[in-house]
Protein backbone atom coordinates (compact mmCIF):
# COMPACT_ATOMS: atom_id res chain seq x y z
CA UNK A 1 0.00 0.00 0.00
CA UNK A 2 1.42 3.33 -1.08
CA UNK A 3 1.80 6.57 1.50
CA UNK A 4 -0.42 9.42 0.63
CA UNK A 5 1.98 12.68 0.65
CA UNK A 6 1.53 14.99 3.08
CA UNK A 7 0.84 17.75 1.44
CA UNK A 8 -0.33 18.72 -2.36
CA UNK A 9 -1.72 21.97 -3.92
CA UNK A 10 -4.66 20.34 -4.82
CA UNK A 11 -6.54 17.39 -3.28
CA UNK A 12 -9.85 15.90 -5.14
CA UNK A 13 -12.63 13.86 -3.01
CA UNK A 14 -14.04 11.65 -4.98
CA UNK A 15 -12.95 10.03 -7.91
CA UNK A 16 -16.15 9.87 -10.56
CA UNK A 17 -16.73 11.43 -13.36
CA UNK A 18 -16.69 14.91 -12.00
CA UNK A 19 -13.25 14.88 -9.77
CA UNK A 20 -11.70 13.23 -12.64
CA UNK A 21 -12.84 15.49 -15.20
CA UNK A 22 -11.26 18.43 -13.12
CA UNK A 23 -7.78 16.52 -12.31
CA UNK A 24 -7.35 15.88 -16.05
CA UNK A 25 -8.05 19.25 -17.19
CA UNK A 26 -5.57 20.42 -14.19
CA UNK A 27 -3.06 17.92 -15.04
CA UNK A 28 -3.42 19.14 -18.94
CA UNK A 29 -2.92 22.92 -18.33
CA UNK A 30 -0.02 22.35 -16.38
CA UNK A 31 -1.05 21.62 -12.31
CA UNK A 32 0.72 18.65 -11.66
CA UNK A 33 0.59 18.51 -7.94
CA UNK A 34 -3.17 16.84 -7.82
CA UNK A 35 -3.90 14.22 -6.12
CA UNK A 36 -7.65 12.04 -6.42
CA UNK A 37 -8.82 10.36 -3.61
CA UNK A 38 -11.72 7.40 -4.38
CA UNK A 39 -13.08 5.04 -1.38
CA UNK A 40 -14.28 2.12 -3.84
CA UNK A 41 -11.56 -0.02 -5.31
CA UNK A 42 -12.70 1.12 -8.88
CA UNK A 43 -12.92 4.50 -10.17
CA UNK A 44 -16.15 5.61 -11.42
CA UNK A 45 -18.41 3.16 -9.77
CA UNK A 46 -20.64 5.15 -8.18
CA UNK A 47 -22.98 7.16 -9.95
CA UNK A 48 -21.04 7.13 -13.16
CA UNK A 49 -21.39 3.86 -13.70
CA UNK A 50 -25.65 4.46 -13.59
CA UNK A 51 -25.71 6.88 -16.46
CA UNK A 52 -27.82 6.33 -19.36
CA UNK A 53 -24.77 8.36 -21.34
CA UNK A 54 -27.18 10.40 -22.76
CA UNK A 55 -25.42 14.30 -24.02
CA UNK A 56 -28.37 16.77 -24.08
CA UNK A 57 -27.43 20.58 -24.94
CA UNK A 58 -31.38 21.22 -24.55
CA UNK A 59 -31.99 22.73 -21.41
CA UNK A 60 -34.31 25.53 -19.87
CA UNK A 61 -31.16 27.85 -18.07
CA UNK A 62 -28.57 29.70 -20.42
CA UNK A 63 -25.73 28.15 -18.07
CA UNK A 64 -26.57 24.67 -18.81
CA UNK A 65 -26.76 25.21 -22.18
CA UNK A 66 -23.79 26.56 -22.28
CA UNK A 67 -21.78 23.50 -20.30
CA UNK A 68 -23.42 21.02 -22.53
CA UNK A 69 -21.97 22.34 -25.68
CA UNK A 70 -18.56 22.64 -24.01
CA UNK A 71 -19.08 19.00 -23.05
CA UNK A 72 -19.92 17.59 -26.44
CA UNK A 73 -17.53 19.96 -27.78
CA UNK A 74 -14.95 17.83 -25.66
CA UNK A 75 -16.77 14.26 -26.36
CA UNK A 76 -16.09 14.76 -29.82
CA UNK A 77 -12.75 15.11 -29.60
CA UNK A 78 -11.97 12.24 -26.75
CA UNK A 79 -11.08 9.65 -29.28
CA UNK A 80 -8.47 11.41 -31.40
CA UNK A 81 -7.08 13.18 -28.10
CA UNK A 82 -6.79 10.34 -25.70
CA UNK A 83 -7.73 7.01 -27.56
CA UNK A 84 -10.50 6.38 -25.32
CA UNK A 85 -13.75 6.23 -27.85
CA UNK A 86 -16.69 7.23 -26.35
CA UNK A 87 -18.91 5.73 -28.76
CA UNK A 88 -20.91 9.49 -29.31
CA UNK A 89 -23.87 8.62 -31.24
CA UNK A 90 -24.94 12.11 -32.16
CA UNK A 91 -28.77 10.83 -32.84
CA UNK A 92 -29.84 13.59 -31.05
CA UNK A 93 -32.25 13.78 -28.18
CA UNK A 94 -36.61 14.18 -29.01
CA UNK A 95 -38.11 15.95 -26.07
CA UNK A 96 -42.13 15.42 -26.65
CA UNK A 97 -45.02 17.53 -25.36
CA UNK A 98 -48.32 16.11 -24.95
CA UNK A 99 -50.66 19.42 -24.09
CA UNK A 100 -50.42 23.17 -25.48
CA UNK A 101 -48.29 24.37 -22.40
CA UNK A 102 -45.49 21.87 -22.56
CA UNK A 103 -45.13 22.68 -26.61
CA UNK A 104 -45.27 26.50 -25.41
CA UNK A 105 -42.64 25.95 -22.93
CA UNK A 106 -40.32 23.69 -25.53
CA UNK A 107 -40.34 26.20 -27.87
CA UNK A 108 -39.17 28.82 -25.51
CA UNK A 109 -36.60 27.04 -24.42
CA UNK A 110 -35.43 26.36 -27.87
CA UNK A 111 -35.65 29.96 -29.14
CA UNK A 112 -33.06 30.60 -26.06
CA UNK A 113 -31.10 27.44 -27.33
CA UNK A 114 -30.63 28.62 -30.90
CA UNK A 115 -29.63 32.41 -29.44
CA UNK A 116 -26.60 30.79 -27.80
CA UNK A 117 -25.74 28.35 -31.02
CA UNK A 118 -27.42 25.09 -30.60
CA UNK A 119 -28.94 23.93 -33.85
CA UNK A 120 -32.37 22.72 -32.00
CA UNK A 121 -35.91 23.09 -33.80
CA UNK A 122 -39.14 22.63 -32.88
CA UNK A 123 -41.32 19.33 -34.76
CA UNK A 124 -44.98 19.35 -35.52
CA UNK A 125 -46.69 15.67 -34.73
CA UNK A 126 -46.31 15.41 -38.75
CA UNK A 127 -43.14 16.13 -38.56
CA UNK A 128 -42.04 13.80 -36.03
CA UNK A 129 -44.22 10.64 -37.73
CA UNK A 130 -42.09 11.38 -40.92
CA UNK A 131 -38.80 11.72 -39.36
CA UNK A 132 -39.53 8.87 -36.81
CA UNK A 133 -42.60 6.24 -37.65
CA UNK A 134 -41.52 3.87 -35.26
CA UNK A 135 -43.20 6.68 -32.75
CA UNK A 136 -46.58 6.84 -32.16
CA UNK A 137 -47.78 10.89 -31.96
CA UNK A 138 -51.30 11.30 -32.81
CA UNK A 139 -51.72 12.49 -29.15
CA UNK A 140 -48.95 14.43 -29.13
CA UNK A 141 -48.94 18.35 -29.58
CA UNK A 142 -45.45 18.57 -30.59
CA UNK A 143 -41.25 18.05 -30.16
CA UNK A 144 -38.20 19.86 -29.25
CA UNK A 145 -35.01 18.11 -31.06
CA UNK A 146 -31.60 18.80 -31.45
CA UNK A 147 -29.46 16.63 -34.04
CA UNK A 148 -26.15 17.18 -31.92
CA UNK A 149 -27.33 15.65 -28.40
CA UNK A 150 -26.94 11.84 -28.44
CA UNK A 151 -25.17 9.28 -26.88
CA UNK A 152 -21.97 7.82 -25.18
CA UNK A 153 -20.75 5.45 -23.73
CA UNK A 154 -19.57 7.00 -19.66
CA UNK A 155 -16.90 4.34 -18.66
CA UNK A 156 -14.67 5.47 -22.23
CA UNK A 157 -15.59 9.06 -20.58
CA UNK A 158 -14.51 8.27 -16.88
CA UNK A 159 -11.37 6.09 -18.13
CA UNK A 160 -10.43 8.74 -20.44
CA UNK A 161 -9.91 11.44 -17.70
CA UNK A 162 -8.51 9.01 -15.32
CA UNK A 163 -6.02 8.62 -18.47
CA UNK A 164 -5.42 12.06 -18.82
CA UNK A 165 -5.09 12.59 -15.22
CA UNK A 166 -1.97 10.07 -14.97
CA UNK A 167 0.00 10.82 -18.49
CA UNK A 168 -0.01 14.51 -17.56
CA UNK A 169 1.59 13.52 -14.04
CA UNK A 170 -1.22 13.71 -11.86
CA UNK A 171 -2.13 11.30 -8.71
CA UNK A 172 -5.28 8.82 -8.54
CA UNK A 173 -5.27 6.67 -5.46
CA UNK A 174 -7.88 4.56 -4.88
CA UNK A 175 -9.01 2.54 -1.75
CA UNK A 176 -8.99 5.70 0.32
CA UNK A 177 -12.34 7.29 2.56
CA UNK A 178 -11.79 10.60 3.30
CA UNK A 179 -13.39 10.62 6.59
CA UNK A 180 -12.76 14.54 7.39
CA UNK A 181 -11.19 18.18 6.98
CA UNK A 182 -8.24 20.06 8.28
CA UNK A 183 -9.48 23.36 9.36
CA UNK A 184 -7.75 26.72 10.09
CA UNK A 185 -10.57 28.83 11.70
CA UNK A 186 -13.50 29.16 8.36
CA UNK A 187 -10.79 27.83 5.83
CA UNK A 188 -10.50 24.50 5.03
CA UNK A 189 -6.51 22.98 4.81
CA UNK A 190 -6.76 19.32 3.75
CA UNK A 191 -8.70 16.66 4.81
CA UNK A 192 -8.34 13.32 6.43
CA UNK A 193 -8.41 10.02 5.31
CA UNK A 194 -8.31 6.02 6.33
CA UNK A 195 -4.76 6.50 5.18
CA UNK A 196 -3.46 9.47 7.25
CA UNK A 197 -4.04 13.42 6.44
CA UNK A 198 -2.80 15.99 3.26
CA UNK A 199 -2.81 19.26 3.36
CA UNK A 200 -3.54 20.97 0.30
CA UNK A 201 -4.01 24.85 -0.95
CA UNK A 202 -7.23 23.71 -2.31
CA UNK A 203 -9.63 20.71 -1.15
CA UNK A 204 -12.37 19.98 -3.85
CA UNK A 205 -15.74 18.18 -2.63
CA UNK A 206 -16.72 15.79 -5.96
CA UNK A 207 -18.30 12.84 -3.95
CA UNK A 208 -21.46 12.61 -6.23
CA UNK A 209 -24.32 11.60 -4.12
CA UNK A 210 -22.16 11.65 -0.42
CA UNK A 211 -21.62 15.52 -1.27
CA UNK A 212 -24.24 16.52 1.26
CA UNK A 213 -22.53 14.50 3.87
CA UNK A 214 -18.87 15.85 2.97
CA UNK A 215 -20.24 19.55 3.21
CA UNK A 216 -21.80 19.17 6.71
CA UNK A 217 -18.89 17.92 8.08
CA UNK A 218 -17.51 21.60 7.56
CA UNK A 219 -20.82 22.94 8.75
CA UNK A 220 -21.95 23.54 4.78
CA UNK A 221 -25.75 22.82 4.92
CA UNK A 222 -25.99 22.68 0.73
CA UNK A 223 -29.70 21.77 -0.86
CA UNK A 224 -28.49 18.41 -2.16
CA UNK A 225 -31.26 15.37 -3.01
CA UNK A 226 -29.77 12.29 -3.33
CA UNK A 227 -32.45 10.44 -5.76
CA UNK A 228 -32.98 6.99 -7.42
CA UNK A 229 -33.28 6.47 -10.76
CA UNK A 230 -33.96 3.03 -12.65
CA UNK A 231 -32.70 1.99 -15.95
CA UNK A 232 -34.19 -1.33 -17.76
CA UNK A 233 -32.73 -2.78 -20.67
CA UNK A 234 -34.08 -5.47 -22.94
CA UNK A 235 -32.67 -8.03 -25.12
CA UNK A 236 -32.09 -7.08 -28.59
CA UNK A 237 -34.99 -7.31 -30.98
CA UNK A 238 -34.03 -5.87 -34.35
CA UNK A 239 -34.68 -2.00 -32.64
CA UNK A 240 -33.46 0.70 -35.35
CA UNK A 241 -29.61 1.78 -33.98
CA UNK A 242 -30.13 5.25 -35.77
CA UNK A 243 -33.26 6.95 -33.56
CA UNK A 244 -32.49 9.64 -31.10
CA UNK A 245 -33.32 9.61 -27.24
CA UNK A 246 -36.93 10.04 -26.93
CA UNK A 247 -38.10 11.78 -23.55
CA UNK A 248 -42.26 11.41 -22.75
CA UNK A 249 -42.99 14.27 -20.53
CA UNK A 250 -45.97 14.08 -20.10
CA UNK A 251 -46.02 9.69 -19.72
CA UNK A 252 -42.68 10.33 -17.76
CA UNK A 253 -40.43 7.77 -19.38
CA UNK A 254 -37.22 7.77 -21.42
CA UNK A 255 -35.53 5.68 -24.24
CA UNK A 256 -32.86 5.15 -26.63
CA UNK A 257 -31.46 2.04 -28.56
CA UNK A 258 -28.49 0.29 -27.11
CA UNK A 259 -27.05 -2.88 -28.76
CA UNK A 260 -30.47 -3.95 -31.07
CA UNK A 261 -32.65 -3.67 -27.99
CA UNK A 262 -33.30 -0.52 -25.56
CA UNK A 263 -32.96 1.19 -22.38
CA UNK A 264 -35.54 2.39 -20.74
CA UNK A 265 -36.44 4.66 -17.79
CA UNK A 266 -39.75 6.27 -15.66
CA UNK A 267 -37.30 9.01 -15.15
CA UNK A 268 -38.98 8.87 -11.18
CA UNK A 269 -37.09 11.33 -8.85
CA UNK A 270 -37.85 9.70 -5.33
CA UNK A 271 -35.67 11.01 -2.62
CA UNK A 272 -32.96 8.47 -0.86
CA UNK A 273 -31.41 8.93 2.52
CA UNK A 274 -30.02 5.28 2.65
CA UNK A 275 -28.79 5.08 -0.74
CA UNK A 276 -30.14 1.66 -1.11
CA UNK A 277 -29.30 0.80 -4.78
CA UNK A 278 -31.79 -2.32 -5.09
CA UNK A 279 -33.48 -2.94 -8.73
CA UNK A 280 -37.33 -2.41 -7.89
CA UNK A 281 -39.18 -3.94 -10.13
CA UNK A 282 -43.06 -3.31 -9.32
CA UNK A 283 -43.23 -0.26 -11.26
CA UNK A 284 -42.05 -2.24 -14.38
CA UNK A 285 -45.15 -3.41 -15.60
CA UNK A 286 -46.42 0.62 -15.93
CA UNK A 287 -43.43 1.59 -17.75
CA UNK A 288 -43.55 -0.98 -20.08
CA UNK A 289 -47.20 -0.11 -21.09
CA UNK A 290 -46.30 3.73 -21.29
CA UNK A 291 -43.56 2.49 -23.76
CA UNK A 292 -45.20 0.08 -25.96
CA UNK A 293 -48.06 3.17 -26.12
CA UNK A 294 -45.25 5.48 -27.41
CA UNK A 295 -43.62 3.20 -29.69
CA UNK A 296 -45.92 -0.09 -30.33
CA UNK A 297 -43.05 -2.05 -31.71
CA UNK A 298 -41.43 -2.36 -28.14
CA UNK A 299 -43.92 -4.96 -27.70
CA UNK A 300 -42.04 -7.83 -28.53
CA UNK A 301 -39.30 -6.54 -26.37
CA UNK A 302 -38.37 -8.32 -23.14
CA UNK A 303 -36.51 -7.36 -20.26
CA UNK A 304 -33.24 -8.64 -20.03
CA UNK A 305 -31.96 -6.67 -16.72
CA UNK A 306 -31.94 -3.39 -14.82
CA UNK A 307 -29.80 -1.09 -12.49
CA UNK A 308 -30.56 1.67 -9.97
CA UNK A 309 -28.40 4.54 -9.08
CA UNK A 310 -28.61 7.99 -7.36
CA UNK A 311 -29.03 11.75 -9.17
CA UNK A 312 -28.00 14.44 -6.63
CA UNK A 313 -30.49 16.97 -7.48
CA UNK A 314 -30.38 20.87 -6.81
CA UNK A 315 -33.56 23.17 -6.32
CA UNK A 316 -33.27 24.91 -9.47
CA UNK A 317 -31.92 21.98 -11.55
CA UNK A 318 -28.25 24.07 -11.69
CA UNK A 319 -24.68 22.21 -9.98
CA UNK A 320 -23.14 23.66 -7.13
CA UNK A 321 -19.66 24.47 -8.21
CA UNK A 322 -17.04 26.38 -7.50
CA UNK A 323 -15.60 28.62 -4.28
CA UNK A 324 -17.61 27.68 -1.36
CA UNK A 325 -19.20 30.46 0.99
CA UNK A 326 -17.18 31.28 4.20
CA UNK A 327 -14.63 28.39 3.71
CA UNK A 328 -11.48 29.65 1.64
CA UNK A 329 -9.72 26.70 0.12
CA UNK A 330 -12.53 24.83 -0.31
CA UNK A 331 -14.11 24.41 -3.98
CA UNK A 332 -17.49 22.67 -4.81
CA UNK A 333 -18.68 20.09 -7.39
CA UNK A 334 -21.29 18.85 -6.45
CA UNK A 335 -25.19 18.39 -7.11
CA UNK A 336 -24.97 17.67 -10.78
CA UNK A 337 -28.91 17.40 -10.91
CA UNK A 338 -28.87 13.90 -13.37
CA UNK A 339 -26.69 15.01 -16.27
CA UNK A 340 -22.76 15.13 -14.55
CA UNK A 341 -21.62 12.98 -17.74
CA UNK A 342 -22.48 15.80 -20.38
CA UNK A 343 -21.71 18.62 -17.94
CA UNK A 344 -18.50 17.01 -16.54
CA UNK A 345 -15.91 17.94 -19.10
CA UNK A 346 -16.86 22.17 -18.99
CA UNK A 347 -16.90 21.42 -15.30
CA UNK A 348 -13.75 20.10 -15.19
CA UNK A 349 -12.26 22.60 -17.49
CA UNK A 350 -13.91 25.68 -15.43
CA UNK A 351 -12.76 24.24 -11.74
CA UNK A 352 -9.14 24.25 -13.44
CA UNK A 353 -8.91 27.32 -14.54
CA UNK A 354 -10.20 28.53 -11.51
CA UNK A 355 -7.47 27.05 -9.58
CA UNK A 356 -4.51 27.82 -11.47
CA UNK A 357 -5.81 31.54 -12.65
CA UNK A 358 -8.39 32.37 -9.81
CA UNK A 359 -11.27 32.61 -12.20
CA UNK A 360 -13.08 30.53 -15.44
CA UNK A 361 -12.58 32.38 -18.13
CA UNK A 362 -13.96 30.43 -20.69
CA UNK A 363 -17.29 29.43 -19.25
CA UNK A 364 -19.37 31.02 -16.38
CA UNK A 365 -18.62 29.87 -12.83
CA UNK A 366 -20.92 32.33 -11.13
CA UNK A 367 -24.91 30.97 -12.31
CA UNK A 368 -23.52 27.56 -10.33
CA UNK A 369 -22.27 29.82 -7.58
CA UNK A 370 -23.57 27.90 -3.86
CA UNK A 371 -24.20 31.41 -2.23
CA UNK A 372 -27.35 31.61 -4.50
CA UNK A 373 -28.36 29.27 -1.96
CA UNK A 374 -26.81 30.06 1.24
CA UNK A 375 -27.33 34.20 0.45
CA UNK A 376 -23.41 35.31 0.39
CA UNK A 377 -22.48 38.08 -1.25
CA UNK A 378 -23.14 38.52 -4.72
CA UNK A 379 -25.43 35.54 -5.03
CA UNK A 380 -29.37 36.07 -4.59
CA UNK A 381 -31.22 33.42 -2.29
CA UNK A 382 -32.36 32.33 1.28
CA UNK A 383 -30.00 31.34 3.97
CA UNK A 384 -29.37 27.60 4.38
CA UNK A 385 -25.75 27.88 5.59
CA UNK A 386 -25.37 25.74 8.95
C1 LIG B 1 -29.95 6.18 -13.61
C2 LIG B 1 -29.10 7.36 -13.96
C3 LIG B 1 -29.07 7.81 -15.26
C4 LIG B 1 -28.28 8.91 -15.60
N1 LIG B 1 -28.23 9.29 -16.91
C5 LIG B 1 -27.43 10.34 -17.27
C6 LIG B 1 -27.35 10.73 -18.62
O1 LIG B 1 -27.98 10.14 -19.49
N2 LIG B 1 -26.53 11.78 -18.93
C7 LIG B 1 -25.82 12.46 -17.98
O2 LIG B 1 -25.12 13.41 -18.30
N3 LIG B 1 -25.88 12.09 -16.67
C8 LIG B 1 -26.67 11.05 -16.29
N4 LIG B 1 -26.77 10.69 -14.99
C9 LIG B 1 -26.08 11.51 -13.98
C10 LIG B 1 -24.60 11.20 -13.90
O3 LIG B 1 -24.39 9.81 -13.84
C11 LIG B 1 -24.04 11.88 -12.65
O4 LIG B 1 -24.40 13.26 -12.66
C12 LIG B 1 -22.53 11.80 -12.60
O5 LIG B 1 -22.10 10.47 -12.73
C13 LIG B 1 -22.04 12.38 -11.28
O6 LIG B 1 -20.66 12.16 -11.22
P1 LIG B 1 -19.89 12.41 -9.86
O7 LIG B 1 -18.46 12.21 -10.16
O8 LIG B 1 -20.35 13.71 -9.28
O9 LIG B 1 -20.47 11.30 -8.87
P2 LIG B 1 -19.99 9.75 -8.71
O10 LIG B 1 -19.85 9.08 -10.01
O11 LIG B 1 -20.94 9.15 -7.71
O12 LIG B 1 -18.56 9.91 -8.08
C14 LIG B 1 -18.35 10.35 -6.77
C15 LIG B 1 -17.29 9.45 -6.20
O13 LIG B 1 -16.92 9.92 -4.90
C16 LIG B 1 -16.58 8.80 -4.11
N5 LIG B 1 -16.66 9.20 -2.72
C17 LIG B 1 -17.77 9.56 -2.01
N6 LIG B 1 -17.45 9.83 -0.75
C18 LIG B 1 -16.10 9.65 -0.63
C19 LIG B 1 -15.19 9.76 0.45
N7 LIG B 1 -15.59 10.13 1.68
N8 LIG B 1 -13.89 9.50 0.22
C20 LIG B 1 -13.46 9.14 -1.02
N9 LIG B 1 -14.29 9.00 -2.07
C21 LIG B 1 -15.61 9.26 -1.89
C22 LIG B 1 -17.62 7.78 -4.51
O14 LIG B 1 -17.23 6.46 -4.19
C23 LIG B 1 -17.77 8.02 -6.01
O15 LIG B 1 -16.97 7.16 -6.78
C24 LIG B 1 -27.53 9.58 -14.62
C25 LIG B 1 -27.54 9.11 -13.30
C26 LIG B 1 -28.31 8.01 -12.97
C27 LIG B 1 -28.31 7.50 -11.56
Amino acid sequence: MKHLPSSTRVVIVGGGVIGLAISSHLARLGETDVLVLEKEHLLGSGSSAASAGGLRQQFAEEANVLFAMEGVRQIRRQKEETGFDPEFKEHGYLLLAGTDLRVAELARNVARQQRLGLPAEMLTPGEIADRYPVLRTDDLTGAAFCGTDGYCDPHAVVMAFADTTRKFGGRIETGVEVTGFSRNGDAVTGIRTSRGTVTAEFTVIAAGPRAGGMADLVDLALPLSPCRRQIFSTHPFGFPGDLPLVIDFDHPLYFRPETGGVILSAAETEETRNFDLTLEKSGLPDLVEKAVHRCPSLESATISGGWAGIRTLTPDGLAILGDAPGRPGLLLAVGMSGHGITHAPAVGLALAERIISGASRTLPLAPFHAGRFTGAAGAPGGVIQG
